[in-house]
This record gives structure tokens, sequence and C-alpha cells, in this order.
């Protein structure tokens, strides 16, 4: 049976954190944006104080073990406030998939339990590199296994924590001669070097940083999944990855959306508020419309990955769409602001740049339409 209702549970576990992201986060969101290269971690201490850094980490290694529909919930909340700290968030949840997924026993015991509890902790999945991130056949950051050691080196680029994380989770060429064969490997922050940290258009407290993986030997305990078997892996973490990035995407034309809703009733021009003309309110909406459908995409799209159906493509027509839609409604957002929102200390503006990530990170929406037409 399908059903548009929030659980009892649910609906009390999203209204705390959108308390908390109203609260605590929404009002310091333009300092955020202008906190590029000096890193706050007050924001994350405010996550950990709750668990909510990774809470796709299972109960068993102290996470909150949470469904992937109600985390797409608590993402938007936390977009709403401050789209670069939900990437923070979700660039943490990519780089723990792969040992969720793939990782033993023993290393889910040893390396999970980094990032819970009330620790603030973040951290990095590093699959981009300088010659390009949408044809990932071309990993040039190699592990070569030679006496029983793994010994890594490559560059890694637009790593969201990259310079705060507390690991880095790597995806590595692990046989050059044979196609996609890959390997995801865990390298702690003390072993890699921080090439630079990018001044990036929007998102701009999530950290995003190059990195140099140099000559990195690591003993087989760090390696996850079969050797030369990560490419499954791979798509599987970045199918996932995606629903959550298409949450952020619903959080941000949210935010923007509810912004306008009210400048638009509170402002007056010929005697009138703005949204008694139609060419005002007809564009609101178009917008609520928009990102109500998306939202239901991220969701149908979280219920299949819960229900561990296939969720390829509904993932990819989230991300698409909702990409589409944040740009979209954020763009709109201005034009009916106005001057104001031109100015790069508004929040609409920040609102604007923010979008503009969507249609790039967790893959372009060519990939998406390459993904979803390769299962048409
Ligand atoms: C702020 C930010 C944060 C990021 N965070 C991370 C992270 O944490 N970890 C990580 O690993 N990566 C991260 N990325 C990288 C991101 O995933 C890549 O930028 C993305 O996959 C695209 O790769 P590219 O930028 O190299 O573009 P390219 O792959 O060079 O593509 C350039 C253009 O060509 C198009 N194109 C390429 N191939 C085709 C094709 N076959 N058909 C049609 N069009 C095509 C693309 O759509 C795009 O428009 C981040 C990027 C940004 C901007």
């Amino acid at each position: 049976m399908i059903s548009f209702q929030m659980s009892k549970e649910q609906r009390k576990q999203v209204s705390l954190v959108r308390q908390l992201a109203q609260e605590e986060i929404a009002p310091l969101a333009l300092e955020m944006d202008q906190a590029q290269g000096d890193f706050n971690w007050h924001y994350i201490d405010v996550l950990a104080k709750h668990n909510l850094i990774a809470p796709i980490i299972p109960l068993e290694y102290g996470g909150r073990g949470l469904d992937c529909l109600t985390i797409a919930m608590f993402i938007e909340e936390i977009a709403v406030a401050c789209a670069g700290l939900a990437a923070a968030m979700v660039g943490t949840m990519h780089a723990v998939l792969p040992i969720i997924i793939g990782g033993t026993e023993e290393q889910k015991e040893k390396f999970l339990p980094l990032l819970t509890g009330k620790q603030a902790a973040l951290a990095s999945f590093a699959l981009t590199e300088p010659q390009g991130g949408s044809d990932i056949e071309i990993l040039q950051t190699t592990a070569d296994f030679r006496e029983n050691v793994f010994l890594l080196n490559g560059v890694k680029d637009y790593v969201i924590n990259g310079a705060v994380a507390k690991f880095v989770t790597v995806c590595a060429n692990s046989n050059p001669a044979a196609k996609r064969a890959f390997q995801f490997f865990f390298v702690s922050s003390d072993q890699i070097k921080v090439n630079l940290v990018r001044n990036t258009m929007g998102i701009k407290y999530a950290n995003t940083a190059q990195i140099a993986i140099d000559n990195v030997k690591l003993d087989k305990q760090y390696a996850i999944g079969e050797r030369d078997s990560g490419y499954l892996l791979l798509t599987h973490t970045l199918d996932i990855g995606r629903t959550l990035i298409a949450a952020i995407e619903v959080g941000i034309a949210r935010a923007a959306y509810q912004l306008v809703l009210q400048y638009a009733r509170e402002r007056q021009q010929f005697g009138r508020p703005i949204f008694s003309n139609q060419g005002v309110s007809f564009p609101l909406a178009a917008m609520a419309t928009s990102i109500d459908a998306a939202r239901l995409m991220v969701w149908r799209a979280c219920d299949l990955i819960d229900k561990e159906e296939d969720f390829t493509q509904a993932s990819s027509m989230a991300k698409m769409y909702a990409s589409e839609v944040a740009q979209h409604v954020t763009a709109g957002a201005i034009d009916i602001i106005g001057a104001a929102a031109y100015d790069t200390n508004h929040i609409a503006n920040v609102y604007f740049r923010d979008a503009k990530v969507c249609s790039i990170v967790g893959g372009t929406n060519n990939i998406q339409k390459m993904i979803i037409s390769s299962l048409l």
C-alpha cells in the first residue's frame, strides 16, 4: 500500500530536527555562507549533540540506524536552514556507505563509531579526480598491492569535508590492467595532504578540497570489500547518495519558496501586495507544485531503497528533477524579490548560489539522463 503520510514517529523526529535547524542553524546561515576557509565546528557540534552527522550508521555501531526516508526528511530540514551543512552531512554519509555495505564486521566496529555519539567528526568520500568526475572508469588513483601492503597514490578533487575530515573513503584503481577494477580504502586524515581548499560559488560552509594521497601504505584491514570488485559498491553508494543529495535540493527550493512567499505577501507596489498580481502568485503556485513533486520523487526513491527494491532509476530521476526545481525556484525567488536579492549578502542570493551545485555534484544531469535512459 502506498502512503503519503509520515508515521507518528517520523513526524515527531522530523519536527525536532526542524526546530533544531530553525533555532540553531538558520539564524547563522548568512554567516556560514561567508565562513569558507575558516571552518567553524560549532554547527557540526550542534548536529553531533543529537547524533545527526551520519544517522544512516546502524544502532549497533553507535549510529541512529534510521531508514533512508527519515534521513531524507532530516536532510531536507537541515538544507532549508543551511545547504552547506546538509552537504557536509551527506558527504559524510557517502563516506560511510561503502563501509556499511561492503565492510567486514571488524571494519564497521572500528571505523563507524568514529562518527557517532556526541563527538563532532566528519568524513569524506573521494572519487572525483582532476581529469574528470563523470567518466569514473579512468580513475588514476592507484592501489598497488605488494608484500601484503597496499600502496596508494593519486589526487582527488572537489572532496566535501576534504580538509576537515577524520577519515577519507578513497576509491582507487586496484588493477590498472583490468576494466573497472576498483577498491575502497579507509585513509586517516593524517595520511593525506590537502593541496587546496576550493573557493566555491555556493554551499560555502561545506569545506571542499583537493587532496593528495602520496605513497600511503595501508594494511589489508583498511581495504573495503573484495579486491578489484569495488565497482558495484561504488555504484550502489552513488545511487543511494543521489537520493540524499536530491533531499538537499528539495530543502534549498523550499527555503527559497517560503522566503519569497512571505516577501510577496508583505511587499507593496502600486498600493497592494505584489502577491495580488497573478504575474507573482502564479510562479509561486508553480514553485509549490514542483517542490511537492520533487519531494514525492525523493520519498519514492527512499521507499525503494528501504524496501531493498531496484531504485537506481528512481534515484537518478529524483536527483535530476529536484536539481532543476531547486535552480528554477531559487532563480524565480530572485526575480520576485528584485534588486535586494542581487546582493550576495541576501539569503535569496545564497539559495541561488547553493542551488547551482545540484546539477553537478553526485553526477551531472547529463549523467543522470544517461543512467535513466539506459534503464528505459
Ligand atoms: C561543490 C562540489 C562538491 C563535490 N563533492 C564531491 C565529493 O565529495 N566527492 C567526490 O568524489 N566528488 C565530488 N564532487 C565532484 C562531482 O561529483 C563532479 O564534479 C561531477 O561528477 C562532474 O564531474 P566534472 O566536474 O569533472 O565534469 P566532467 O565529467 O568533466 O563533465 C563536464 C561536462 O560534460 C558533460 N558530460 C561528460 N560526459 C558526458 C556524456 N557522456 N554525455 C553527455 N554529457 C557528458 C557533463 O554533464 C558536464 O556538463 C563535487 C563537486 C562540486 C562542484
